[in-house]
Order: structure tokens, then C-alpha cells, then sequence
């Protein structure tokens, strides 16, 4: 057998034939539009913090006060004694923010999707997943050993088909099997809105449970802000609500909302969130005053600039209405498709050269081939900001869809 160097040596050059290759760039100073790489100023136009909560004095001062209350560690799991006072709140926060009777807080997004699904469903289930579902609910598929059916992306006529056939299995073997549909309502890599009215009416006609991810939805769409399935008026019809801490929240964490039962059962079962050590209190402390704060004029306002700034990427939607969130037709997240790997990663350095972080996007985050630059706007963007990144991209030749 090969040395252990010697094989990861081959397979790491092999990413690089194959311009895959990626390595770790730290940035100079905390999150926000404007951030320092290898020693430049750039704008930033890949992130996730798309209110601009990440670096936001309200959610410092909630961290540090947390920080001095409750100190840095949480010292165990959240069943032992590590359930301190700001996961406590924040679960209450959640709850109340999404109208929903429950609420419960995992170390990340990643460990809640794993941690749900895999409690939820066992050998003899089915899970049907979009195809464009992210990473984390593909791995908890797996790791469910569930039966797996993916149904094509965004497309409720070929749900129709899996849950059709689920439903065969159900007479014929094991009518005590469970079937859950799990999608996103804003793809994180494609930007594109799931048709969730009809997938609901589906889900409901086949009897079929659904788990939706609101990752990059939750703090931008509906009229409390709440996400997509607000805005379609959805939320009572959906089992498993799912979300996390990192992106519009502003901090570090995932979440379930849904009804008591469902998150007394996950805490007895989801083995991401029993056999972890509980969230930094001042992660929760700070995310607790996100929830809160999407919901104040703070909130209504950031979400109004971030519309103005997507409306110069996609002009002529709905008009304004400040207090309502996005309209689904705008979402912060403009991927502009390039194709070839060694192609995108070029045009992310011209860009860089420009002034502008917004890096090339690969295989495996999306399919060989099918590279793109992921654009993302935050409300903390300038208009100039903004004017110079459309600049940038027209340079090179770049439209945006
Ligand atoms: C980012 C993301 C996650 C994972 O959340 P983390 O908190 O970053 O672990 C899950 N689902 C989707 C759709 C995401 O974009």
C-alpha cells in the first residue's frame, strides 16, 4: 500500500489537472463588504451576510455581554448541563418569530439537517430530495439509510412520479414505512425560488411529510420576514421548518421550528444535537438579537436597501413596499454561469485584480462543469459598491441573468 502522504499527494494533484484545487484564504478583520485579503481591500460580493448582521454593533454588544455573563464555553452537551440561559432564549425567539410552537438550536446547519432527518427517518422510509439539495441533507440521507429518490430540480411533475411509487411501495410492502420530502426555498447555489404551493399540494395529496431548508429565505421574504413560506402563505402547511444562524442571522447555528411534539421528539433523538457540546452562548446571545432585530425598522429597512441594490440586476419588478420583504422574483444570490472550472477561476482572479471578491465556484459545491460565479448582495452594500461590481462584470463581458 502507499504511504498515506504519497496517496493524498496523487489525489491532491489530481484536483489541480482537474482545477479543483482550493485552499484556505483568511480574511483581515471581520465580515463585511469591504474585506482584506492577502493584504488588499476588496469588496466582497460572496457572502451569506446578506442584512449585514454579521459585524452589527447590536449583535457585538448582545455577544459580549453574553460573553461576560455566561463566558466562552457552553462546558457540555445540551441535555448534560450545557442548556444555558441565551439557547433558552433564543429557541423562545425563534418559536415566536416563525408563529410556530417550538424551536430548537443545533450547533450549526449542517449538524441540524443531519441530526433531523436521520432521527426522523429510519431503514425502511423513503426520502425524496430535490436534486439540488444542499450538501448537508444529502449526507444525512445517506446516513439515514433511508431509500433515497431524487426528483428533478424544481420540478413537481417528476415529485409526482416518486411520490407516486413511494405510495406503490407503501401498499404493496411496508405500509408502515415513512415518506418525507425535503427542499430548499431559496437554492443556495442557483438562486432559484422552489414552486412550494405546488409541492405542498403534492405532498399533501400523497400524504407525504416535507422538510423545507429556509437558509438563505429566513430575514428577507414574507411580511414578518419569516422566509418563502411565508411569503406564500405556507408555513401551517409544513412539517419540519429549517433554517440557520449563519446567514441573514448573522451569527452560527441551524434551528428547527415546528410543533412541540417535533422538537420534544428531536431532542430525544437527534444525535447531532445530543452528542455535541451546546452552542457558544454568546453565538446563540448574538443570534437571539438578529431574530429580534429582522423584526424591528431595522430589519424592514436593511431588506428595502438590499431590494434597491437586486432591482439593478433585475429592474422591473413589483414596486416598492418597504415593510412586505423581497418579492420572490428578486433574490440576493445572482449566480452568473460560466461552465468550465479553470475558466471561472480566471475570471475570479480578473475580478479580484478589479477590486472585487467574488471567487469562482466548483465542483463539488455544484456539478463538474457547471462552475459560476456566485454573486451575493447584502443591504450593507453601497449603491456605489453595487455600481462598481455591474461595472466590473460588464468589463469582462459578463451579464448578469
Ligand atoms: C449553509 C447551508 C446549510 C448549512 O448551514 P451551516 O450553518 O453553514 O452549517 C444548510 N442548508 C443550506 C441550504 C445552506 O445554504
Amino acid at each position: 500500500m502507499k504511504s498515506l502522504s504519497h496517496d493524498l499527494r496523487e489525489r491532491l494533484d489530481q484536483l489541480r489537472q482537474e482545477g479543483l484545487y482550493r485552499c484556505l484564504r483568511p480574511v483581515e478583520g471581520p465580515q463585511g463588504v469591504i474585506i482584506r485579503m492577502d493584504g488588499k481591500e476588496v469588496i466582497n460580493a460572496a457572502s451569506n451576510d446578506y442584512l449585514g448582521f454579521a459585524n452589527h454593533p447590536a449583535l457585538r454588544a448582545a455577544a459580549r455581554e453574553a460573553l461576560d455573563r455566561y463566558g466562552v464555553g457552553s462546558g457540555a452537551s445540551r441535555l448534560i448541563c450545557g442548556t444555558l440561559a441565551p439557547h433558552a432564549v433564543l429557541e423562545q425567539a425563534l418559536a415566536d418569530f416563525k408563529g410556530t410552537e417550538s424551536a430548537v438550536v443545533f450547533s450549526s446547519g449542517y449538524a441540524t439537517a443531519l441530526g433531523t432527518i436521520t432521527a426522523l427517518l429510519e431503514s425502511q422510509d423513503i426520502l425524496i430530495l430535490d436534486k439540488h439539495v444542499h450538501a448537508c441533507v444529502v449526507d444525512a440521507a445517506r446516513l439515514s439509510g433511508a431509500r433515497l429518490r431524487i426528483f428533478r430540480h424544481n420540478d413537481p411533475a417528476d415529485l409526482e412520479t416518486k411520490l407516486r411509487w413511494a405510495s406503490q411501495e407503501r401498499c404493496k410492502k411496508s405500509p408502515a414505512s415513512r415518506v418525507m420530502v425535503v427542499t430548499e426555498s431559496l437554492f443556495s447555489m442557483d438562486g432559484e425560488v422552489a414552486p412550494l404551493a405546488e409541492l405542498v399540494a403534492l405532498k399533501e395529496k400523497y400524504g407525504a411529510w416535507l422538510m423545507v431548508d429556509e437558509a438563505h429565505a429566513t430575514g428577507l421574504y414574507g411580511a414578518r420576514r419569516r422566509g418563502l413560506l411565508e411569503a406564500f402563505g405556507l408555513e401551517e402547511r409544513v412539517e419540519v421548518q429549517m433554517g440557520t444562524l449563519g446567514k441573514s442571522l448573522g451569527s452560527a447555528g441551524g434551528y428547527i421550528c415546528g410543533s412541540r411534539i417535533l422538537i420534544d421528539f428531536l431532542v430525544n433523538r437527534a444525535r447531532s444535537f445530543i452528542f455535541s457540546t451546546a452552542p457558544l452562548p454568546a453565538a446563540s446571545a448574538a443570534a437571539g438579537e438578529a431574530v429580534k432585530r429582522i423584526q424591528s425598522s431595522d430589519g424592514a429597512e436593511r431588506g428595502h436597501r438590499l431590494r434597491l441594490h437586486l432591482e439593478k440586476f433585475r429592474p422591473g419588478q413589483a414596486p416598492l413596499l418597504p415593510k412586505t420583504g423581497l418579492p420572490p422574483a428578486l433574490t440576493p444570490i445572482i449566480p452568473i454561469m460560466i461552465g468550465e472550472e479553470g475558466r471561472a477561476v480566471e475570471i475570479g482572479q480578473k475580478l479580484w485584480q478589479g477590486g472585487i471578491y467574488l471567487p469562482a465556484i466548483r465542483y463539488p459545491t455544484v456539478s463538474r462543469g457547471k462552475a459560476r460565479l456566485r454573486l451575493t448582495l447584502s443591504a450593507a452594500h453601497t449603491d456605489e459598491q453595487v455600481n462598481q461590481i455591474l461595472k466590473a462584470l460588464a468589463s469582462l463581458g459578463l451579464n448578469s441573468p
